[in-house]
């Protein structure tokens, strides 16, 4: 692609689109379907036919061999098999490219080996995927030939979801109905359909390939697990929004072009504050459709980055001591007639329904702090949420100056009069030009921050599915329209109780409103004096999932079944359990092999000198002083492997998942922090020659 005007050109065309189903489709047919994807009408088995065989024939113009239903186990990630079109031989041993209705709308991928968390035992094996209809279907194109990609849910034989994807669908039900019964009592008649609209920033780490290859820490589980830091780091704050080096400009350019032609909309790009380390941000799109779209966007970050000789690290927390890599979970509610719910307008105090949507919202976030927080939690989650960089463990909302006084004169006198408006932003210099300010200022510690028209939740991971903070605000909120919605519709004054409603909750959950700085340790204290839950890691955070508020909540909007809930607990246990199990052991395997190897012939080239240099009669208090350090630290680093071992072969004794867990967060994570501090100590003191593997410098500032 040369010139800039082609991106238009390019923009989707390997997605069957809406434009390519009124091309291809016969006029009814594209009718039926729309009514399926807009009003949730049953799609009818005739129709999927022709739908299929008119998706079949677009993709294999475009090369496609293969379809493939991808869906979103509870892994986090994408799955996928793989089956060609093609028939059995006829007669004359030629074959066909077929696919039919039913090909499309099911799947049964014999998935035993997915986490269930013991919703299907192996014996059961059935599980089904489902054609979400509401996402597009596209044609991806890699080494393994162009393949037509089914966006699908997956589910049990009994019909629970184990997948991410249907209670994501359930959800945006769920806020549907929801929505739309608040704006019918406020006279709204004209919109159909409320969705959640999501905008997701992925950040991201680039490595050059061969050094990564050099890092088992990095290959195994996916961020160092050893590492010095270099003389620089990122004080200087000197790559945010820095130039961006050429080869990271030429790899932007590729993950772009891949995105477009597969209709995601790749916006923003810039360097973030780390070194090595940067960001991609999509235009917003209806929640699934955004959901899907940041699957295919951390795909895309990664394969294009093998094409380019780079290595792409999505975990949360590559390296110690820089800043780590989150998901900025932009959220709003939008109607289907453009109506953003939370668009204040310009004076806010006046626009009623906003009042009342963003109390809810208060209500929602505080009632359920916990299962927010919990929605964000993810092993590599745990060293950024509550260390000093991303927003701190405990939720809180920010409002900014405007919205903070509108609920202040609530609270105080029960009605709100005026707003505070926007200044003219004045620079002092004349040939500047003058513009009006947002009427409120950004906050950048704030872990939930309202931002214009939409809330920005900040503590997802950077490599986990935006799909469970989703769920989770849709539901929460959909509950407090559903609460208010019941007392307005036994109102007898309408403005009286609406009015009541909205002093009341603003007056109740102000507790959940703060608008300093989130990373002080003041806030920590402030936010316990509130009775504000602070679940520091993601252990102390599972249980929020299962407790009977969460339980009723999930029910009575058709989300989660109580089964479903224990199944997620349990497979968060698992996937902590594992996951620290596999760092606790690639530290036991790097520090055996590579480098107490590596310092005990660093210490044996030191004896060998001062042997020598003391021979020739000169002094070698230097290299004897550097021998002792180097030997202690040896022996200390040799002393906390011994523990971590152990502390790593007792957690395999341990039956129970949730016990597993927390003594994997107990024992194990301190006693692989008790064997990195020597190591990263003999780091700087080892010849870089000896030492077998690439440094922090080498990795964060060589790309
Ligand atoms: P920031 O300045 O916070 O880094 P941007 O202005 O680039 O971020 O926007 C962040 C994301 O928010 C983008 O993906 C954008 O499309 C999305 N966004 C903007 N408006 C809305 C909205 N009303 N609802 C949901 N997402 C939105
Ligand atoms: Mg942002």
């Amino acid at each position: 692609m040369s010139e800039v005007t082609s991106v238009a050109s390019i923009f989707g065309e390997d997605v069957f689109s809406d434009k390519v189903m009124q091309e291809r489709l016969p006029k009814k047919v594209y009718k039926e379907l729309k009514k399926t994807m807009t009003e949730g009408k049953e799609l009818d088995p005739v129709i999927a036919d022709v739908v299929a065989e008119a998706m079949k024939s677009w993709a294999v113009e475009k090369g496609a061999t293969h379809y493939t239903h991808i869906f979103q186990p509870l892994t986090g990630m994408t799955a996928e098999k793989h089956d060609s079109f093609i028939t059995a031989p006829k007669e004359d041993g030629s074959v066909l490219m077929e696919f039919s209705g039913k090909e499309l709308i099911k799947g049964e991928p014999d998935a035993s080996s997915f986490p269930s968390g013991g919703l299907r035992a192996t014996f059961e094996a059935r599980g089904y995927t489902a054609w979400d209809c509401t996402s597009p279907a596209y044609v991806r194109k890699d080494a393994a030939g162009a393949i037509l990609c089914i966006p699908t849910a997956f589910c049990s034989y009994t019909g629970e979801a184990l997948d991410k994807k249907t209670p994501l669908l359930r959800s945006m039900q769920a806020i549907n109905e929801q929505a739309l019964r608040l704006l019918r009592l406020f006279g709204n008649t004209t919109s159909r359909k409320v969705t959640p609209s999501v905008g997701p920033e992925q950040e991201y780490f680039l490595v050059d390939k061969q050094k990564y290859l050099k890092r088992k820490d990095l290959i195994f589980t996916g961020r160092t697990l050893f590492g010095a830091m270099p003389p620089k780091g990122q004080e200087l704050d000197d790559h945010y929004f820095g130039i961006i080096r050429q080869r990271i400009a030429s790899y932007m350019k590729d993950v772009n072009e891949e995105l477009w032609k597969l209709g995601v909309t790749a916006k923003t790009q810039h360097n973030e504050v780390a070194p090595a380390q940067h960001e991609l941000a999509p235009i917003y799109a209806e929640a699934n459709v955004a959901v899907d779209h940041n699957q295919i966007v951390m795909k895309t970050l990664k394969k294009v980055a093998c094409q380019h000789g780079l290595h792409c690290l999505l975990h949360e927390k590559p390296f110690a001591g820089v800043n780590g890599s989150g998901k900025h979970n932009n959220w709003s509610i939008t109607t289907d007639d453009g109506i953003n719910l939370l668009d204040p307008g310009k004076t806010p105090h006046e626009n009623i329904q906003f009042l009342l949507v963003l109390t809810c919202i208060l209500k929602a976030v505080d009632e359920h702090a916990d299962l927010l927080r919990e929605s964000a939690a993810d092993v590599g989650n745990d060293h950024r949420l509550g260390a000093n960089e991303a927003p701190p463990a405990i939720i809180s909302i920010f409002l900014g100056e405007q919205l903070q006084d509108v609920i202040e004169q609530l609270v105080n006198t029960g009605s709100a009069t005026h707003s505070k408006a926007g200044d003219v932003l004045n620079t002092g210099v004349k040939t500047l030009p003058v513009f009006s300010k947002d009427a409120t200022d950004r906050n950048r510690t704030s872990p939930f921050a309202f931002t214009g028209n939409k809330f920005e939740f900040r503590m997802v991971g950077s490599k986990d599915s935006i799909a469970s903070p989703n769920i989770v605000l849709n539901t929460i909120v959909a509950e407090a329209f559903s609460d208010a919605c019941d007392a307005l519709e036994a109102a007898e004054d309408f403005d009286t109780c609406v009015h009541d409603l909205i002093k009341k909750y603003a007056t109740e959950h102000q507790r959940i409103i703060f608008n300093g700085n989130g990373y002080s340790e003041e806030w920590v204290e402030e936010a316990e004096r509130r009775g504000l839950p602070n679940l520091k890691s993601m252990v102390d955070a599972i249980p929020a999932l299962v407790t009977d508020k969460a339980v009723e909540m999930f029910g009575k909007f058709g989300v989660y079944s109580k089964a479903e809930l224990e199944a997620r607990a349990e497979i968060q246990y698992e996937a902590y359990a594992k996951a620290i199990n596999i760092e606790a052991k690639t530290m036991i395997d790097i520090a055996s092999k590579q480098i107490i190897p590596a310092v005990i012939s660093y210490t044996k080239s030191l004896a060998d000198t001062i042997n020598a240099v003391t021979a020739a009669g000169a002094k070698a208090a230097v290299q004897v002083g550097l021998l002792n350090e180097c030997s202690d630290l040896l022996e200390e680093a040799k002393a906390a492997l011994v523990k971590l071992t152990e502390a790593d072969d007792a957690a395999a004794e341990i039956g129970e998942v949730e016990a597993q867990a927390r003594y994997f967060h107990d024992t194990v994570v301190p006693a692989m922090a008790a064997l990195r501090a020597p190591v990263d100590k003999l780091e700087m003191l080892v010849d870089k020659e000896v030492w077998p593997m690439p440094s922090y410098g080498d990795l964060l500032f060589e790309v």
